[in-house]
């Protein structure tokens, strides 16, 4: 198998017309969901579309799964866009997909129709509308190779531009068996999907549910901040399996959620993103005692994860929960500072990464690809890539793998990857800005920015809000009249800390 088409087809035979995606009151079959992506398919196979990125503008939902599959079975990849971001970000973005096609629906049709004057906007409603032509499709699907892209994931980049991650056919297909295997997910499932669709951590929940025939029940946003609402939403769909983001499942227990109602048939939590707390997953191993608990952990880089760790209800976890072991099919490396391998124990190295898993770069970036996705330095005698994930880890008395860590600035905030560069350098871009520099508290989880410049904290933050997203915007703003400096005249952070 090389297409990941193939898991739709094969599911919309042996599930016909069993429920696929339910999207609060919508529902959607098998045999529909492959019907109207065919159809949007052959609208751009007429075309001869074919190797392009397709934006979908819009939320995650039926609609926005129906662009995805529609963009794949013309051989083409996509990217999906967060319509609520920032104009000048989404601008970006475009800028660097080079996109001529915008697949939107009519909740973002006059947006789209403004923001991408000169592309072909095109309404999911209508492409659903196309006469299927099956030969033509199948012509398509010959032409396409599994090196091909499915996606691109716009993430925080520290040149001030985000990042396009591009992944394959191959690298899900290699990812998404072996995920799918090991944590036991079956048509018997259903998968409650709580990551945006821009966000990786939903395509384990796409494509794990569509290539074993289960059903994805899609959270909205909104009940995110009512946890009442999301308990009643997955009690009363069933849901088995939550593979979630940590942020996510610690939003439920700060506010007691699970004192409130169990969605007692869940028997997988696949948490990933950010360190989980000792103290949440203990309340959520309290409430739900047979269930399978694994920290999964990786970059976007390298499809979703590249190890994981199965929680041993009996085991005392002092500190922290390991991040395991790899996944089959990939090696991870821990390298020293001069790329020697790390085998003995508690010694801090670089996490980095070979396998099918690893995606191709960034999109229309080689600057920024050259410096992650490297030839590995421990294999000179062919071709053989080996991303360096930017994160520190060890291995502990168990041999497993620990993560410590990052080397750099980026964060996890509100479950959002960023770096803080992209914020200063969005600081910087404001005219009436001389220096800035942005710190990460994170234990209190705060985002704090200073600067130097004339113009005051609140017209600052009007004009951030143009340039970034509501997640990256900082939560206090500090005007200085000078910076702190260390003996060698770079920025003192550590000052900085105590003036916030
Ligand atoms: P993203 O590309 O948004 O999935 O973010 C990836 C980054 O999140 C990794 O490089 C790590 O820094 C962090 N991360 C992901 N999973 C875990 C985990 N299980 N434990 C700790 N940090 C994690």
């Amino acid at each position: 198998m090389h297409n990941v088409i193939n898991y739709l087809e094969e599911s919309s035979i042996k599930f016909k017309d069993k429920i696929a995606v339910i999207e609060e009151d919508k529902k959607i079959t098998y045999d529909e969901l492959n019907n109207y992506s065919k159809s949007g398919g052959t609208y751009f196979a007429k075309e001869k579309v074919f190797k392009e990125p397709i934006i979908i503008f819009m939320n995650k939902g039926i609609d926005a799964l129906i662009g995805f599959f529609s963009s794949l079975y013309a051989g083409c990849h996509y990217s999906l866009i967060d319509p609520d971001l920032p104009k000048s970000r989404i601008e970006k973005i475009i800028e660097t997909t080079n996109s001529k096609y915008v697949i939107t629906n009519s909740n973002y049709k006059d947006l789209a129709n403004d923001y991408f004057s000169g592309l072909n906007v095109l309404d999911i409603e209508d492409l659903k509308k196309n006469d299927i032509d099956n030969s033509l499709l199948e012509e398509v699907k010959n032409k396409a190779i599994d090196y091909d892209p499915v996606y691109v994931n716009f993430t925080s980049g520290s040149t001030g531009v985000p990042k396009g991650v591009v992944i394959s056919h191959r690298s899900i297909i290699d990812f998404i068996s072996n995920f799918t295997k090991i944590f036991n997910i079956t048509s018997d499932d259903i998968l409650a999907n709580q990551a945006p669709f821009d966000f990786d951590v939903s395509v384990k929940d796409i494509y794990s549910s569509i290539s074993v025939g289960a059903t994805l029940v899609i959270v909205p946003k909104a009940y995110f901040s009512s946890p009442a609402k999301l308990l009643d939403y997955l009690c009363e769909h069933n849901v088995t399996t939550m593979i979630w983001a940590v942020s996510a499942l610690c939003l439920i227990t700060t506010f007691h959620g699970l004192d409130y109602k169990v969605p007692d048939k869940v028997n997988k939590v696949i948490f990933s993103g950010e360190v989980m707390p000792l103290k949440h997953l203990k309340i959520w191993q309290e409430h739900l005692p047979n269930t399978m608990f694994v920290n999964v952990y990786g970059p976007t880089e390298i499809t979703c994860n590249c190890t994981y760790h199965i929680i041993d209800n009996k085991r005392e976890y002092v500190d922290k929960i390991p991040v395991g072991k790899p996944f089959p099919n990939e090696r991870v490396v821990l390298l020293d500072e001069e790329n020697n391998e790390i085998s003995e124990q508690n010694k801090v190295g670089e996490i980095c990464v070979v396998g099918s898993a690893i995606g191709l770069g960034y999109y229309n970036n080689s600057e920024q690809t050259s410096k992650a996705f490297k030839q590995n330095p421990n294999e000179t005698r062919y071709l053989e890539t080996i991303y360096y994930t930017g994160d520190l880890g060890y291995y502990n008395e168990d041999n497993e793998l620990m993560f410590n860590g990052r080397k750099d600035f980026q964060i996890k905030y509100l479950g959002h990857r960023i770096e803080l560069e992209e914020i200063e350098k969005s600081i910087m871009e404001i005219e009436e800005v001389r220096r800035t520099c942005t710190i990460f508290d994170e234990e209190k989880s705060k985002l704090y920015a200073f600067y130097i410049g004339d113009i005051s904290k609140a017209d600052l933050q009007s004009k951030l809000r143009e340039k970034l997203p509501v997640y990256m915007l900082p939560t206090k703003l500090i005007q200085l009249e000078e910076f702190p400096l260390t003996k060698n005249g770079k920025i003192d952070r550590k000052k900085l800390f105590e003036l916030k």
